[in-house]
């Protein structure tokens, strides 16, 4: 059997690094999901559903619609980020709105319009893509930093808040993971992203960063039935290095 056999899943920027894969995951263990991005292409899912997580009435909508044509849903993965770079002296009044918008309003709304959804049908599982840098910050991302952290503590507080429904919200942090969002962050500098990433590899402790696949693999687990015991959990996923 199946993990996700009968399961019913909404994952956001799922056309991204981690989105593919977690995508992926779900469909190969039988899930029906549906996926949405600012362009969800030529994207393999049930359903896809094109829009901009800054329009909060898309948010408010989508695991409605999503509800109506899967015909339920019991997985809502929260992974869609977007990083704003530099220090506070450079941040603009853009960057805020972006970041908080993208990582932490939207999730909140999508939480918000999913829980009741879930809880009619007796629960579900929220999965949010927070960063190991929301647990202890970083250098020089102040923006990207905080919105996580909110992110972390809006999974701790709808982790308990929503137990006695059976909706378990939990979170997977990682550090550093081999996606367009890390490599776009070395062209922005004028750096080589291969050699970039040989570097980031030497300092972690199990010898690489992170592949999509591997965040994708706690994410489905926190998904899943095994996880039936867990919510409101933060779940560094880093390879031995806390933060860098
Ligand atoms: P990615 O850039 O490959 O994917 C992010 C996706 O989110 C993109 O497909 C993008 O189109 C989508 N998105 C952004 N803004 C959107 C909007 N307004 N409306 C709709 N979709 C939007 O990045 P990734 O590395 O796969 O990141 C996935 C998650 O993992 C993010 O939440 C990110 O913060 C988190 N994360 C990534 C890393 C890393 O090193 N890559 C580390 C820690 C946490």
């Amino acid at each position: 059997m199946m993990r996700f056999t009968g399961k019913r899943a909404l994952v956001t920027g799922a056309a991204g690094g981690i989105g593919r894969a977690i995508v992926a995951g779900l469909r190969a263990e039988g899930a029906q999901v549906a996926v949405t991005d600012r362009d969800c292409g030529a994207l393999e899912a049930e359903a896809r559903i094109d829009g901009d997580l800054l329009d909060g009435g898309f948010c408010d909508a989508l695991p409605g619609r999503v509800a109506e044509e899967l015909g339920g849903l019991d997985i809502l993965v929260n992974n869609a980020g977007v990083i704003t770079r530099g220090d506070i002296t450079t941040a603009t009044d853009a960057d805020y709105a972006l970041t908080m918008g993208v990582n932490v309003e939207a999730p909140m709304r999508l939480c918000r319009a999913a829980i009741p959804i879930m809880a009619a049908a007796g629960g579900g599982a929220i999965v949010n893509t927070a960063s190991c840098w929301g647990l202890q910050p970083g250098p020089n991302h102040p923006l990207y930093v905080m919105s996580k952290a909110a992110l972390a503590s809006l999974t701790e507080c709808l982790g308990r808040d929503h137990a006695h429904q059976g909706v378990r919200v939990n979170a997977v942090c990682p550090n550093e993971v081999n996606t367009p969002m890390l490599r776009t962050g070395f062209a922005i500098r004028g750096l080589d992203p291969e050699a970039g990433i040989a570097t980031l590899n030497a300092s972690v402790p199990l010898g690489r960063i992170a592949e999509p696949e591997d965040i994708a693999d706690v994410a489905l687990f926190l998904a899943s039935d095994a996880a039936r015991y867990m919510t409101g959990a933060l779940l560094p996923v880093n390879g031995g290095k806390p933060v860098g």
